[in-house]
């Protein structure tokens, strides 16, 4: 294992923020990038890496990893120091409100014009020649900002990994997935290993989040160059929401950690007969759903809330989410689940304010475009 830091720009006279991976096993052949924590108060990723570091340098000591790992467990430590009022706050950067899992930089279009004359009809020797650009254009990118600097980082150390999971949660939800189109099966392999309840697919996201502007290159370039000039998808690049925010203990994380070690050996990351033998216990995966179909269901007025359905119902069009009581006028409104599918979030306040987002919702059928799906 080697450990390495990256200072990023000094924002402030004495104050320093830097980044901390640890590397396993050889560059040069495959490779896997983990990260925790973007949004820098979702921490049940960070105790998962604590428990799967472990099992990676066993791997490593015995000679089984097929690949380089590369593990950041504080991928945001710019909104890990962010406590505002006693309440610890890392979805935001406080310096300029930007939510910090977005505005990465897409290198698409830029790629493009870079390879223009490059690329030949060997997708291997394409799919190197696109790392490289990739690296170079991130090396010329000007970080004005902390944050900024974090942002290309992250994206230097990930850009040429072909697997890349990025741990977040959500408020209070079931451990749920989002993938692209061209890695469905993948998300499917790593679904079944977590136990996920729910498997979003898009394409188009929107917004810049770190794991589409890693797979949306490859998309756009194929698009571009067409069969003449193959370009193989070589990112698989996933977002994992691990249940919710206070789901965080040391039993929650062995289980996962030991999930996405199994999942890495049943990609042919790491040698070890022993996950596939575990996969054959394991139920099937829940069917993926298109991330056009997951639908919020809104408060219709403000009151203070009483749930009745909890993550991981399977919900019919109609069902009771929850009770929003005015606490003024005594009336009730009931919010109903606007399709039928499996509320996989609700929000971890109690009070609502009218039009606040409460529950998602999965349903099989997509209802909205692609190219804004996230919320702020
Ligand atoms: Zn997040």
């Amino acid at each position: 294992m080697r450990m390495e830091q990256y200072p990023l720009p000094i924002g402030s006279a004495n104050c320093q923020y830097s980044l901390t991976s640890f590397h396993y096993g050889q560059t040069g052949a495959k490779k896997v990038y983990l990260q925790a924590s973007l949004h820098a108060d979702e921490l049940p990723g960070m105790l998962v890496l604590h428990h799967l570091r472990p099992m990676l340098e066993q791997a490593e000591a015995e000679g089984r990893l097929q690949c380089e790992i590369v593990v950041v467990p504080v991928a945001n430590p710019i909104g890990l120091g962010q406590t505002f009022m006693h309440d610890q706050m890392g979805r935001f950067d406080f310096a300029s409100g930007a939510n910090f899992n977005r505005s990465f930089p897409d290198l698409s279009e830029l790629l493009i014009t870079l390879l223009v004359d490059s690329l030949s009809d060997n997708a291997q020797h394409n799919m190197r020649l696109i790392r490289a650009g990739m690296r170079q254009l991130l090396d010329a990118v000007e970080c004005r900002t902390p944050l900024d600097g974090m942002r290309i980082a992250l994206m230097r150390m990930a850009h040429d990994a072909d697997i890349v999971l990025d741990l977040h949660c959500d408020c209070e939800a079931v451990l749920h997935i989002y993938a692209s189109l061209d890695h469905v099966a993948e998300a499917e392999l790593l679904g079944r290993h977590l136990g996920a309840r729910v498997i979003l697919i898009a394409d188009a996201i929107g917004g810049g989040c770190f794991d589409e502007m890693l797979f949306k290159p490859w998309l756009r370039l194929r698009e571009h160059f067409g069969a003449e000039f193959p370009v193989p998808q070589s990112c698989f690049a996933s977002t994992v929401e691990l249940r919710g925010e206070q789901d965080v203990s040391h039993q929650l994380a062995s289980a996962d950690a030991l999930g996405i070690y199994r999942y890495l050996c049943s990609s042919g990351m790491i040698a070890d007969g022993t996950a596939d033998a575990a996969l054959a216990t394991l139920a099937a995966v829940c069917a993926p759903t298109p991330l056009t179909g997951s639908v919020t269901a809104y408060a219709p007025e403000s009151g203070v809330m009483s749930y009745v359905a909890r993550p991981g119902d399977a919900l019919q069009f109609g069902d009771v989410i929850c009770d929003i009581v005015d606490p003024l006028t005594g009336r009730t409104h009931t919010v109903t689940s606007p399709i039928d599918g499996v509320m996989y979030s609700r929000v971890i306040f109690r009070y609502a304010t009218r039009g606040m987002g409460l529950a998602k919702i999965a349903g099989k059928l997509g209802q909205r475009s692609e190219g804004s799906l996230l919320g702020p």
